[in-house]
């Protein structure tokens, strides 16, 4: 963040990549000098549509609601963009309440979506910044943290602002409870794919370097706190990691696993989930009380 070269070790990830801290900015990051290239780490995909992975999606869209309403709270209406945007689901949600939405997936690659009110662009920001037009609001869903140079990106999108827009952005929260916890295990470090790992301070100053003052925090958002204790709690037992998450997730991760072992991983994973479920709520609401909920969600606006 700062281009310092001075860095102290925090731990190694159960992955094997070491987190490491800048001793200037104080941003902690992953050394992913030997993880394989984005095209790899983020392949294009195509989600099947079973009956089973349709409940899913509609039982997590609970989630999605949240998402809108904190949007809404800040901004009503106008046009959207949802940056890393993946299959488009939330940018859809979005154009179903109104906004005129843009989903935009710098990642995996491939043709642009349209439907009414929704555009879904899957391709680098620079190809298409100036054919987007301005925006009202722009989020980034846990999208920060896989970013290589995030200052850049993040002044970027402060220039697609219409005056009076406003950004979200919503991190994993490395100073979280649950990466306390489960440390090089956590489900949300998640390295290589995960190259920055944000506290609250170091999310403001990267901010705050882009030209952006913070103006909400939001302390709870449920998803990312139940996420993030299933999935690392079953991530200690379970032989294939992120199973669940991947499972509803359905971008072709677990293809090479033979149906014995998704059986056994899928029954397992539910079973467990439950009581996990349950005990994550208060657990992570007591969390946010001391801003160690498992994910920092801020509103910005241009400083
Ligand atoms: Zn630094």
């Amino acid at each position: 963040m700062c281009g310092g070269k001075d860095m102290a070790a925090e731990f190694k990830s159960t992955a094997g990549y070491d987190i490491v801290r800048c001793r200037d900015c104080r941003l902690v990051f992953t050394d992913a000098r030997t993880a394989p290239p984005p095209s790899e780490l983020y392949p294009p995909f195509e989600q099947s549509d079973t009956a089973a992975q349709r409940s899913a999606r509609s039982a997590l869209s609970l989630f999605t609601l949240q998402r809108a309403k904190l949007v809404e709270a800040a901004k009503s209406s106008g046009r959207l963009l949802d940056y890393g945007a993946g299959a488009g689901q939330f940018a859809r949600f979005m154009a179903g309440r109104g906004f005129e939405s843009v989903g935009l997936e710098p990642y995996s690659l491939g043709t642009t979506l349209e439907e009414p009110n929704l555009r879904l662009v899957r391709a680098p920001l620079a190809q298409v910044k100036d054919s987007l037009g301005k925006f009202d609001v722009i989020t980034m869903w846990h999208v920060l943290e896989h970013l290589e140079h995030p200052v850049e990106l993040l002044t970027q999108l402060r220039s697609m602002l219409a005056p009076g827009g406003v950004l979200v952005v919503s991190v994993p929260n490395f100073a979280s409870w649950q990466s306390e916890v489960f440390k090089g295990g956590w489900f949300h470090l998640d390295p290589p794919r995960h190259l920055l790992q944000f506290e609250p301070a170091t999310l403001e100053d990267c901010l705050r370097r882009s030209g952006f003052a913070v103006t909400q925090q939001v302390p709870f958002l449920p998803e990312y706190g139940t996420s993030g204790w299933i999935q690392s709690a079953l991530n200690r037992v379970l032989p294939h990691q992120n199973f669940l998450y991947e499972w509803v997730k359905d971008r072709g991760a677990l293809s090479s696993m033979s149906m014995a072992e998704r059986a056994l991983h899928f029954a397992a994973s539910v079973a467990g989930s439950v009581p996990l479920f349950a005990a994550s709520i208060p657990v992570e609401f007591m969390a946010a009380q001391s801003n160690k909920a498992a994910a920092l969600t801020v509103v910005a606006t241009p400083s």
